[in-house]
């Protein structure tokens, strides 16, 4: 790989690797066995157009678990406030002698116009509506602990499909591995466009109705709506209870579903306290550890030695 741009793109024998490799790093997120080497003397720059907590701290953790080191680029306290362009700010960054760059920004097709303006590799930390490609790969990570395999199994994603590339990204790597995705949401926020994703033994179904959509699934992805992306004009004021994660909604699910959120999460409107905290069920804190592992694992495949 040159670039880590999309999932969309990448065949299933590469997801499945990065999958596996994923796995292996896992003990080494969870500070379990020793940090690598991979990055021994490499600089790798964050440049963070947009907000984030999780996939900022993971790719820093992630560099320091491979030996490298990083550096973060956010628009206050930078050049970017006086009306530096993207691309302008990562040519100058590539000049440092950087090995990779990651960027997160609000642009859907920023990453790709990063990359096509330095000749380092890029890493898309998320861009726009667009994709979100390390977040499918942990997701997928924490779903195959628990289940080993995703084919076959049916995940609910549930909220604001249309403008969430955590969506997008995690259907198209769902939907290559055999999944059923069932995506669900008021029909103002569920793109039809989105059960064309379905290829191979997947398939992509588009539903609103939560609690039908509920039956029989294996495991629940619940989204936070992107208000910064103009969503709250599209929800009602009973979008809870049209299609909030309740703990009575919770209390018909089979014993071993589990929950996903990518974060932050809106407690009281996507989700319920009781649930985004049920011990039992709630797989969102475990995504944060995958998160650092899938990280290293993009980072070594790109630029480890
Ligand atoms: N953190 C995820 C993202 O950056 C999800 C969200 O913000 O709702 O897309």
């Amino acid at each position: 790989m040159a670039d880590f741009l999309t999932i969309a793109e990448l065949p299933r024998q590469e997801i499945l690797r990065l999958l596996e490799a994923t796995r292996k790093n896992v003990p080494v997120a969870e500070g379990r066995s020793p940090n690598r080497t991979a990055l021994n003397g490499r600089v790798i720059a964050n440049l963070f157009f947009e907000d984030s907590t999780r996939t900022r701290c993971s790719f820093e953790t992630a560099v320091h678990r491979l030996g490298g080191q990083v550096f973060n680029l956010t628009p206050s306290g930078s050049s970017i406030s006086k009306g530096e362009s993207l691309v302008d700010t990562a040519r100058n960054i590539e000049c440092m002698g950087v090995a990779a760059i990651v960027v997160r920004c609000a642009v859907s097709g920023g990453a790709k116009m990063v990359a096509d303006g330095v000749k380092c590799p890029v890493i898309n930390a998320g861009d726009g509506r667009h994709e979100h490609p390390t977040q499918a790969i942990l997701d997928v990570s924490t779903l195959m602990e628990e289940f080993g395999s995703v084919e076959g199994r049916t995940i609910a994603i549930v909220g604001d499909i249309t403008n969430s590339r955590v969506a997008r990204s995690a259907t198209h790597a769902l939907a290559t591995l055999g999944a059923h995705v069932r995506l669900v949401g008021p029909p103002t926020l569920v793109s039809k466009a989105f059960e064309r994703i379905s290829q191979g033994s997947g398939t992509v179904t588009t539903m609103s109705n939560l609690d039908r959509a509920l039956e029989g699934v294996d495991a629940v992805m619940m989204l936070r709506v992107q208000f910064e992306r103009a969503a709250g004009g599209a929800i009602s004021s009973d979008y809870r209870q049209m299609f909030g994660l309740t703990p009575d909604r919770v209390a018909r699910l089979a014993p071993h579903v589990i929950i996903l959120h990518p974060g932050p999460m809106n407690r009281g409107i996507e989700i319920d306290d009781g649930v985004a905290d049920d011990p039992q069920r709630s797989r969102i804190l475990r995504q944060v550890t995958h998160g650092v592992a899938a990280r290293m694992a993009v980072l070594e495949d790109l630029v480890g030695v």
